[in-house]
C-alpha cells in the first residue's frame, strides 16, 4: 500500500460516505458466520463495535481488563454527546456540526471523515433511545439540548451528569445479548500484551489473564483496537487510574503509525491540584460553563486576601472581579473551546492572580445562574422576584436539578458548598486527540487491524470540542466500522480458522512471557510509581498547556533518562502468576515512557500553535488577536504520522497533508 492513503471518498461531500458504502466489499451474511474478529477495549467505541458486529452475524471475541464492559473510562463521561437533530431549531445541520468540529480542531482533521461524523451523529441517538438509554427531556417530553463550549447552537444530548454511564450501559445491553447468544465471547480481565502479525495481516493477541497471570494466544480474521487515549501519561489526569497506551503502543511497534502524539485536551474545568501527593484529578463537566461564569479577582491585594483566609470570594465586590473570559472572548464568553478557556486561566494565574494556595485556582461561580432561574421561577409561579431570599432559594433548586450529581461531587472531594461559595477550577489533562492513524475505514496502516474511539487519531484536529468524544465513539463502532471493515473481510470469507499455534505466535507470547520475567525479577530499588511520577512532571512542565523549543529538547533528553534508570532500577513486587497490579502498572509505564519521548518529539517539531497544541514560539504579534495562537497553515497542513523504527528518536516522520475544499480555513477567532 502506498504510504497514507486516507482512502477519502472523491466527490461531493455530503454524498462520500452513501458513495463508500455502496463501492466498497461487503460479506454475505452466511459468511460472517466464518469470520472472527477480536476487539480490544468494550468502552463505548468497542462495546458499540463488538454488539453491532456481533449482531452482524461475525464471531466476536471481546477483551477488557475490567471486571466488566460496564466499567470502561467511558463511564466517566458526564456532560453529554453532540448530535445534529436540531430540536431546538436554532439553525443547527450536518454541515453546521461538520464546520464547528473542523473550525474547533484548528483545522487539522481529515474534511471526510468529519462530515461523516455528523452525518451518523443523529442515527447515534436514535440507536440509543431504542436501547432504553434515558436522556433528559424538555417539559413537554422530547429530547432536551443544552450547549457546550465553542458553538453556536444547543445540540448535546444529555443524562444529568451520567451521560457516558447511561450509553454504556446501552451498549453494554446490547452486547450481553450476543454473549448471551453466544455470538460474543467476553474476555474481562484479559490485557492485550502485544498484536499477532502473520504475513503482514493482525491475526491476533497475546493477552495475561489479571486474575491468575495466565498467558494466552488468540487468533481471528481482523482486531479492532479500541483501548482509548493516554492522557495518563502525564500521571495525574481526569481519565481512570488503568487508561494506558499498552494496546495502540503495541501495534505501532508491529507498524501502525502514531498520528499527532502531542495533540492533548487540557480540560479548563477540573478541580485543582490539592498537593504533591495525589493520584487522580477530578473533572468538573464542561456543562458547568453553561451557566457559571468564570472570574478571578482583579486586585492583587484581594488574591493574597483571599490565599491568606482573610478575605471570602463572595466579599469581592462585582466592580473588582475579572470576567476574564467574557472580557476577552466578549462573542463566546464563557462558551470559548477547552482550549482557549485552559490557556486564559493559565495566564491570568501565571500572571498571579491564582486564588488558592498553589496559585492555581480560578472561580467558577453560579450566583447569577441562580439569581437568573430564581426571578424565573418566581415569574413563572406569580411569586415576588423581588424578595431576594425566596429567589435564591428557587435558583438554588432549578441548579440543583441541572447539576446537582456534579455540585455534590464537588462538595465531597472538597468540603465545600459550591451553591454558597464560587467552586475553585484549574485545567488538568482530559483527552487526547492524537491516536493511531486511521484511513476512512478506521484501518491502521497494519492490514486487518482497525483503531475506533479515542484510540484512534479521529476527528477531532488538534483540539476536540465538548461532547464529542461519545460522538466519535459511538460513531465508530456503531455506524462506520462495521461497515468498513466488510472491505477487508470480504476477501478472508475461504481462509478458515487462524491457528493460534504458528511461529509467530510463539514468538509473540515468547517475548511477552520475557517482558513480565524481567519485571518480577529485576529487584530494583525504585517503584513504578516513582518513574511514572517523573514522567508525569516533565510532561506536565515541558510537554503541557504551553510548549517551547528549549522545554521540549530537555523534555526529550529527561524523558530518554528516566526511561533508561526505569529499565535499571524499576522494583516490581509479587510475582506472575496472579493478581498484581504492580507488574501491570509496570508493562504499562514502560510504553508510555517510549510515547512520552515521541510525544515531546511531535511537540518539537510541529513549529506552530493549533488547538490543544501551543507553542510559544507561534503567536500573533499586534491586531485584534494580539497573543492568541498563531496556526501555519502553509508548512504545517498535515497530520503527522509517526513510524516505529525502534527508538522514539528513530521514528520517522509521515505527512498526510490536509485538504480543505468545503471549508475556508481562517483564524480561529472567538472573540
Ligand atoms: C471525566 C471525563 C468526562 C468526560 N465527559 C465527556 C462528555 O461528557 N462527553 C464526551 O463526548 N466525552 C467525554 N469524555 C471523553 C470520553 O469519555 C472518552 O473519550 C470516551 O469515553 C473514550 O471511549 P473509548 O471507548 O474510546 O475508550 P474507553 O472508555 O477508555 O475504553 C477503553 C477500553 O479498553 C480496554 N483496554 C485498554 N487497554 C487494554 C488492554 N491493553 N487490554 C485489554 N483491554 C484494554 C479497557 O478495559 C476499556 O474497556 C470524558 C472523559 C473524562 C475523563
Amino acid at each position: 500500500m502506498a504510504v497514507l492513503d486516507s482512502k477519502s471518498p472523491k466527490g461531493p461531500i455530503a454524498n462520500r460516505w452513501t458513495k463508500h458504502k455502496n463501492d466498497i466489499n461487503v460479506v454475505n451474511p452466511a459468511n460472517k458466520r466464518l469470520i472472527d474478529v477480536i476487539v480490544v477495549g468494550t468502552g463505548l467505541a468497542g462495546g458499540a463495535a463488538s454488539a453491532s458486529l456481533a449482531e452482524m452475524g461475525y464471531n466476536v471475541k471481546a477483551f477488557c481488563y475490567q471486571d466488566s464492559p460496564r466499567r470502561a473510562h467511558s463511564i466517566a463521561a458526564q456532560g453529554g454527546i453532540n448530535a445534529a437533530k436540531n430540536y431546538q431549531n436554532d439553525g443547527d445541520s450536518t454541515y453546521r456540526l461538520f464546520y464547528d468540529t473542523v473550525k474547533g480542531g484548528d483545522y487539522r482533521a481529515r474534511e471526510s471523515n468529519v462530515y461523516r461524523l455528523a452525518e451518523v451523529s443523529t442515527n447515534i441517538i436514535d440507536q440509543c433511545v431504542a436501547q432504553g438509554v434515558p436522556f433528559a427531556r424538555d417539559y413537554g417530553g422530547l429530547l432536551d439540548n443544552r450547549s457546550f463550549g465553542g458553538v453556536l447552537v444547543s445540540r448535546t444530548f444529555y443524562a444529568k451528569g451520567q451521560t457516558g454511564q447511561q450509553l454504556l450501559l446501552g451498549a453494554y445491553s446490547a452486547m450481553n445479548r450476543q454473549i448471551n447468544k453466544g455470538k460474543i465471547q467476553m474476555f474481562n480481565r484479559h490485557e492485550m500484551m502485544d498484536l499477532v502479525k502473520v504475513d503482514g495481516k493482525a491475526r491476533g493477541i497475546i493477552t495475561r489473564n489479571l486474575h491468575t497471570g495466565e498467558i494466552s494466544r488468540h487468533s481471528a480474521h481482523a482486531v479492532v483496537i479500541a483501548t482509548g487515549g493516554y492522557g495518563n501519561v502525564y500521571f495525574l489526569s481526569t481519565n481512570a487510574m488503568g487508561s494506558n497506551v499498552t494496546a495502540a503502543w503495541k501495534i505501532h511497534k508491529k507498524g501502525a503509525f502514531f498520528a499527532n502524539p502531542c495533540y492533548t485536551q487540557i480540560h479548563p474545568t477540573c478541580i485543582p491540584r490539592s498537593g504533591d501527593h495525589q493520584s487522580k484529578l477530578t473533572l468538573m463537566s464542561e456543562s458547568l460553563r453553561n451557566d457559571g461564569r468564570i472570574w478571578v479577582p482583579g486586585r492583587k491585594d484581594h488574591v493574597e486576601a483571599i490565599r491568606s483566609g482573610k478575605m471570602k470570594p463572595v466579599e469581592i465586590p462585582e466592580e473588582d472581579r475579572d470576567y476574564y473570559l467574557e472580557r476577552r472572548y466578549p462573542a463566546f464568553g464563557n462558551l470559548v473551546p477547552r482550549d482557549v478557556a485552559s490557556r486564559a486561566a493559565k495566564e491570568r494565574c501565571d500572571a498571579g492572580y491564582g486564588v488558592n494556595s498553589t496559585g492555581e485556582a480560578v472561580y467558577l461561580d453560579y450566583s447569577s445562574a441562580i439569581e437568573r432561574y430564581g426571578k424565573t421561577e418566581a415569574n413563572i409561579n406569580g411569586l415576588d422576584s423581588s424578595d431576594t431570599e425566596l429567589v435564591t432559594k428557587l435558583g438554588k433548586k432549578v441548579i440543583e436539578a441541572k447539576y446537582g450529581n456534579l455540585f455534590q461531587m464537588y462538595e465531597k472531594i472538597t468540603d465545600e458548598n459550591p451553591y454558597e461559595t464560587p467552586m475553585m477550577i484549574y485545567p488538568a489533562v482530559h483527552y487526547t486527540m492524537g491516536g493511531i492513524w486511521v484511513d476512512y475505514n478506521l484501518m491502521t496502516t497494519i492490514e486487518g487491524c482497525y483503531a475506533a474511539g479515542e484510540a484512534n487519531f479521529s476527528d477531532h484536529g488538534a483540539n476536540r470540542l465538548g461532547a464529542s468524544a461519545l460522538m466519535q465513539g459511538l460513531a465508530d463502532g456503531y455506524f462506520v466500522l462495521p461497515y468498513t471493515i466488510g472491505d477487508f473481510l470480504a476477501a478472508e470469507i475461504r481462509t478458515g480458522e487462524i491457528p493460534n499455534d504458528t511461529p509467530e505466535f510463539l514468538e509473540a507470547e515468547n517475548d511477552v512471557r520475557k517482558q513480565i520475567d524481567f519485571f518480577v525479577n529485576n529487584k530494583g530499588t525504585k517503584s513504578v510509581d516513582h518513574f511514572h511520577k517523573r514522567l508525569g512532571k516533565v510532561m506536565w512542565d515541558k510537554v503541557g498547556m504551553s510548549r517551547n523549543i528549549t522545554g521540549l529538547e530537555e523534555a526529550i533528553r529527561e524523558i530518554k533518562e528516566i526511561r533508561e534508570e526505569f529499565w535499571r532500577e524499576v522494583k516490581v513486587p509479587g510475582d506472575a502468576d496472579g493478581l498484581n497490579p504492580e507488574l501491570e502498572k509496570a508493562g504499562r509505564v514502560a510504553d508510555f515512557l517510549e510515547l512520552g519521548e515521541l510525544f515531546a518529539k511531535d511537540a518539537l517539531h510541529r513549529n506552530e500553535s493549533c488547538g490543544g497544541h501551543f507553542r510559544e514560539e507561534s503567536v500573533e504579534v499586534g491586531g485584534p488577536q494580539d497573543g492568541e495562537a498563531l496556526r501555519e497553515d502553509v508548512n504545517f497542513r498535515y497530520v503527522a504520522a509517526w513510524e516505529y523504527k525502534g527508538e522514539p528518536s528513530d521514528a520517522v516522520l509521515h505527512k498526510e497533508p490536509l485538504e480543505f475544499n468545503d471549508i475556508e480555513l481562517k483564524q480561529r477567532s472567538y472573540k
